[in-house]
């Protein structure tokens, strides 16, 4: 590789809000490194939280999560496998887990390697020396010690192969505490890309009743499209009893952060039920939990930050199983290129689509 060559990267200032290019000389990968080249990152609702000022990020940054790559090269002491053991070379696609973790810290060994002590979040890091290529707005990422990557097939489209590492793998992780019955029934709170890969994954893994309560009625119309057997604006006890033989949902998936969800799923979920938590990720008011219900119904709950690298093995299965019958274009409406980065952001504020994304030339 010549070591004079520049790589493409759109930075955002918190600050200012401003977007500014920057091209930077082309990372050699040092040990375990592996520097791969963007093919497309779609735009999260948390990058626009960012772009917002909800959430607060370090400025400089090269926002972008949801990427998909191709290996351009490997450090000298780079694992050349997949966390679920295919081998890698140079050319290869992957998605990896938006958080890489240090495999030796209290939370890498007690089943919560996404709170590592030492972990590094892609789209969510300072742009700085060495590992100032971390985000997916650019044209290479530099993959750093500890990042878990999957293998996709390069004829998956890239609207489906984008969100195995964001939204499918949150759905996964959820997923994991939401129902012991697979045959039974599930209640879905909000029709986000999230609810939406709660529904299509819930069916793919034999569900038979799952309802999505979502306000917009073209994210319901999305529900129904992506799995969901009844979607509905509300809920009313007596629909609930039909639905589920009078018992209530076996579990109920919060993917909204609204806390009138929270309540509508508390409410509905079954005696001996689970209801997990996934969409409040910023603070917010407090909301009334009657704790008696809590215990005399037997409820679990669960909260759901980000997954581990298991669940991001089991999103990529599906996205190149049932995840490949979605019609790509209901994911990603709209397409952009790295320049136009701004203008894409200003689209995906204003689109009710999913996703728009950034594509490489
Ligand atoms: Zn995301
Ligand atoms: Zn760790």
């Amino acid at each position: 590789m010549e070591t004079s060559q520049l790589t493409q990267a759109i930075l955002f200032e918190s600050d200012t809000k401003e977007w500014r290019t920057v091209h930077v000389p082309l990372p050699d990968p040092q040990r375990d490194e592996i520097l791969v080249r963007v093919l497309a990152c779609t735009i999260c609702g948390s990058d626009l939280h960012s772009v917002s000022g909800r959430r607060s990020v370090p400025s400089p940054i090269i926002l972008g999560h949801e990427i998909v790559g191709e290996i351009v090269a490997f450090g000298p002491t780079s694992s050349r496998q997949t966390i679920d053991g295919q081998a890698l070379q140079e050319g290869d696609r992957i998605v990896w887990a938006l958080v890489a973790n240090c495999g030796l810290c209290f939370y890498c060994n007690n089943g919560l390697p996404q709170k590592c002590e030492n972990s590094f979040k892609y789209g969510h890091a300072k742009f700085e020396s060495p590992r100032h290529l971390a985000g997916g707005f650019a044209e290479h990422c530099l993959l750093v010690s500890g990042t878990k990557c999957v293998k996709v097939p390069a004829d998956l489209p890239l609207e489906i192969a984008c969100p195995i590492g964001c939204s499918m793998a949150t759905a996964a992780a959820a997923i994991e505490f939401a129902c012991s019955n697979e045959k039974g029934n599930a209640l879905v709170l909000g029709g986000g890309l999230v609810g939406l890969m709660v529904c299509a994954m819930l069916k793919s893994r034999g569900v038979t009743n799952i309802v999505c309560v979502e306000p917009n009625e073209s994210r319901r119309e999305l529900a129904l499209r992506f799995g969901a057997t009844t979607a509905a604006s509300q809920l009313d006890s007596a629909t609930v009893k039909q639905l589920t033989k009078s018992r209530g949902f076996d579990c109920a998936i919060e993917c909204s952060g609204n806390n009138a969800a929270f309540e509508l799923g508390f409410q509905h979920v079954r005696t001996g039920g689970n209801l997990v938590l996934v969409g409040s990720v910023f603070p917010g008011p407090g909301v009334p939990v009657v704790l008696d219900q809590i215990v005399r119904r037997n409820i679990s709950i669960f909260g759901v930050h980000n997954y581990r690298p298991d669940h991001l093995v089991q999103a990529a299965e599906f996205a190149t199983t049932a995840g490949r019958l979605i019609d790509p274009s209901l994911i990603v409406s709209q397409w952009f290129t790295l320049d136009e980065l701004p203008t894409a952001i200003h689209s995906a504020v204003d689109a009710m689509a999913l996703r728009v994304g950034i594509r490489a030339k």
